[in-house]
This record gives structure tokens, sequence and C-alpha cells, in this order.
């Protein structure tokens, strides 16, 4: 990651951090990738960013004039949490992308119902971390998922545990039916973090 090595340049005679551009373009120099104004255009985008967005999202973020590819955006989307300028997050929805230039590495939680994902800090989580024995292994950082379900799904679960209970199966949309599937998940769940 380019970003650990982020060093004071002085180019204008003055020290001074190096820019999300400047990060971006020695990456790009020492890989011998080709600097298009793209990849830029790109950059600009997710750093302006807040929260974390799609690679479908940030497309309809890029400005009017300055059309770009999809394959443009995942390839640049790919070199910027390479060089460690973006995080990215497997949900179980899409792969969403935020902004990491001065953000510290962080947890999230996400909602398995409308996949809309949180950030959270909670040093409880190093902690326990720390203290896990990983024979032979180096830690370098660590990235929790909390998945459940926000308030909005909960009060949609509300209402497909009604037409259960009313035994309305049979009528309810694929939506519904994946629901009654996280209702069924959530009864596990409260036994596990009972066991745990
Ligand atoms: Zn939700
Ligand atoms: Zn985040």
């Amino acid at each position: 990651m380019c970003i650990g090595r982020m060093k004071e340049t002085t180019t204008d005679g003055t020290k001074r951090k190096e820019t999300p551009r400047d990060i971006l373009a020695r990456f790009m120099a020492e890989q011998e990738m080709r600097k298009t104004p793209e990849r830029f255009a790109i950059l600009d985008v997710v750093m302006r960013m807040k929260g974390h967005h799609s690679a479908d999202e940030i497309l309809t973020m890029m400005p009017q004039d300055f059309p770009v590819s999809r394959g443009t955006i995942y390839s640049t989307l790919a070199l910027l949490v390479e060089c460690g300028l973006a995080y990215n997050h497997q949900t179980e929805g899409a792969t969403l992308y935020e902004c990491a230039f001065n953000k510290q590495p962080h947890h999230h939680y996400i909602c398995t119902g409308c996949h809309k994902i949180w950030d959270l800090q909670d040093s409880a989580i190093e902690q326990t971390v720390s203290k896990v024995k990983t024979p032979r292994f180096k830690k370098l950082r660590c990235s929790t998922y909390i998945y459940g379900l926000c308030n909005v799904c909960q009060a949609k679960l509300a209402r497909v545990k009604k037409k259960i209970e009313k035994q309305k199966e049979i009528n309810m949309t694929r939506e519904e039916k994946r629901f009654a599937r996280i209702n069924e998940e959530l009864a596990k769940a409260a036994e596990w973090f009972k066991e745990n």
C-alpha cells in the first residue's frame, strides 16, 4: 500500500504532504501505467464522496462532461484500493467503495435486508483481536462486519411475521420470502450470541 509510504515532498520548495493525486501519480509511474485524465477524474469523485458506494453509483457521480466507461470505473477503483486511497467492502448485494485518504481503518455493520452499511468505531474489537493468537502469522489489520437488520427492515420484518402468523405465506412476494428466511436466521443468531 503506497499510503503507508506517504512522504514529505519538496517539489515547490516547501515541505508538504502528498495529495491523493500525487499518490496516484507516483503509484502509476511505479507500475508504468498511463496517467489518463479519466483516472484522476474518478479519483476526485471518490475523494469527495461521503459514505460507501457501488461502482455504478460512482459512475452516476462523474461530471456530465467527463464520460467514462464502466470498465474504466472498475479498473480505476481497483487501482485506488491497491494504492490505499480507497477501501472496498463486499456486502451481500454489491462491492462498495469508500474514500480511505486521511481515514483510519474502521469496522462496519451491514443490514442484510436493504444492504446499507454504516461505519463502526469500537476499540473493544481491536482489544479482542490483539488477544487472539495467530501462530506464525503477523497481524496487519482487522476489519469486522456485523450483519443484522436496520430499524426500517425490522419494521418490514414485523409485517412479514404477521403474514406468517396468518398463514398467508403463499401470497408472499419474493422480498417477503427473503425476510422470512432472515427471520429464521435471527432466531439462530439469538442462540449463537448467547452461546458465545
Ligand atoms: Zn435495512
Ligand atoms: Zn466505512
